[in-house]
């Protein structure tokens, strides 16, 4: 016997019925039909049982709408307006609000929600409402937002902090070398030698704490000073530090070679200040023997095989790398070289603050990139610059 039509449609929709009513208590989830002209949910899934304690069918056959009941009272009008607005809106449109679970509590919804059914004019009749429950990010968002703050409020304190006291500083120290010069300018010719040799101590020792100071304000002043990012040809940039240290050079007879350097999106001003530390660095550690030869080149290497300075492994980055033949230091300080105020060699034989290369690491962070070096002592040293090529 032929069979139905009719009744083979109906057995077809009542299967893909069962099947979407399947879908959607088995995903995760709170998912609603809401009909504006009945003003309730006539479809809610199981879901809704473990989120707000009411039962699916004690929603959809209540007169009252208790989903909406269960919505905290500040989050209501906004969840009405939206849910009004919904109606003159093509698409997907969402709203976060918080709604009381079965325990009592607060969790935070996001709910995508759609009309997807409208009369013969146009007007809503029924929309769907996809919900998540996102208390969990939205918490742990909050935390990342608030410690965030929290850091940047902590490190423009400190810059401040170090700034305020730098500059503060400065003024006694001035004065305690003016009349530390006056009284040795005065009274040179009557004090005793020793006397003579303290005094003359004393102002090496304030000019070393003023030369201090201004480092400790140079680095801490990096993050506030103009931030303007230029695409800069590294080859002419380099060839303006040549110049800036031109007297040292010609004195130490140093040769700098430059390979064909990129063009980088970099603060020009910055990274001037990081090639002059390196090459002056790299002529103030050179050995008696030798004369400073210093070899600056470029390569391009992905972010992949960067991986152990957290870096981007879509990206591809630019290393620069600037090699000496100096007299080199012991390979394990090759990272402690790079904080503030650490030094390797004597100061009474290399001049220095030890402020320089923490001031490379703070700008070669600030284009998000990294900067490493490795050496051997007597061996010469190798600096190395990590920026992304392409970004900012
Ligand atoms: P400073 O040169 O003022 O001491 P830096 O921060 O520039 O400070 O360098 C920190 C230390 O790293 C130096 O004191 C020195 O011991 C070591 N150093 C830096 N550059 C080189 C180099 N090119 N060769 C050998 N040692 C270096």
């Amino acid at each position: 016997m032929a069979s139905n039509p009719k009744n083979n449609l109906s057995e077809k929709l009542e299967l893909s019925k069962d099947f979407l009513e399947f879908v959607l208590n088995t995903i995760q989830g709170v998912v609603y039909v809401y009909d504006f002209n009945e003003k309730k949910n006539i479809f809610i899934n199981e879901n809704i049982f473990e989120a707000t304690g009411f039962k699916a069918k004690e929603i959809m056959e209540s007169k009252s709408d208790l989903y909406k009941a269960s919505i905290h009272p500040d989050d209501l009008s906004h969840f009405e307006e939206h849910r009004q607005a919904l109606k003159n809106q093509e698409g997907i449109s969402q709203i976060e609000y918080r709604l009381r679970n079965n325990n009592g509590k607060w969790m935070t919804i996001l709910s995508r929600d759609l009309v997807f059914k409208r009369d013969a004019n146009g007007e809503a009749i029924q929309y769907l409402a996809a919900t998540t429950d996102i208390s969990e990010i939205k918490l742990a968002n909050d935390l990342l937002t608030k410690t965030n703050k929290e850091l940047l409020y902590k490190n423009e304190e400190l810059a401040s902090f170090a700034s305020i006291a730098s500059h503060d500083l400065k003024e006694p120290l001035r004065k305690i070398t003016m009349f530390s010069k006056l009284i040795k300018e005065r009274e040179e010719k009557t004090i005793s030698e020793s006397s003579n040799y303290n005094l003359d101590r004393i102002i090496v020792s304030i000019e070393r704490m003023q030369q201090l100071i201004d480092d400790l304000l140079e680095y801490s002043e990096i993050n506030v000073s103009e931030i303007v990012y230029v695409k800069t040809d590294l080859n002419l940039l380099i060839e303006k530090v040549k110049l800036d240290l031109k007297d040292l050079i010609e004195e130490k007879q140093a040769i700098i070679e430059i390979s064909n350097l990129p063009n980088l999106e970099i603060i020009p001003s910055q990274f001037s200040q990081v090639f002059t530390n390196l090459i002056h660095n790299a002529i103030k550690y050179s050995k008696d023997s030798d004369l400073p030869r210093i070899k600056i080149t470029a390569e391009q290497i992905p972010g992949s095989v960067l991986k152990h300075f957290g870096a981007d492994d879509k990206l591809m980055y630019c290393k620069i790398a600037v090699e000496d033949n100096g007299i080199g230091f012991p390979n394990e300080s090759a990272e402690r070289i790079f904080e503030p105020f650490k030094r390797l060699h004597p100061k009474d034989i290399y001049s220095g603050t030890g402020i320089g290369l923490a001031i490379c690491k703070k700008i070669v962070l600030n284009h998000k990139g990294f900067i490493a070096a490795e050496s051997e002592i007597g061996k010469g040293s190798r600096f190395y610059i990590y920026i992304p090529c392409q970004e900012k």
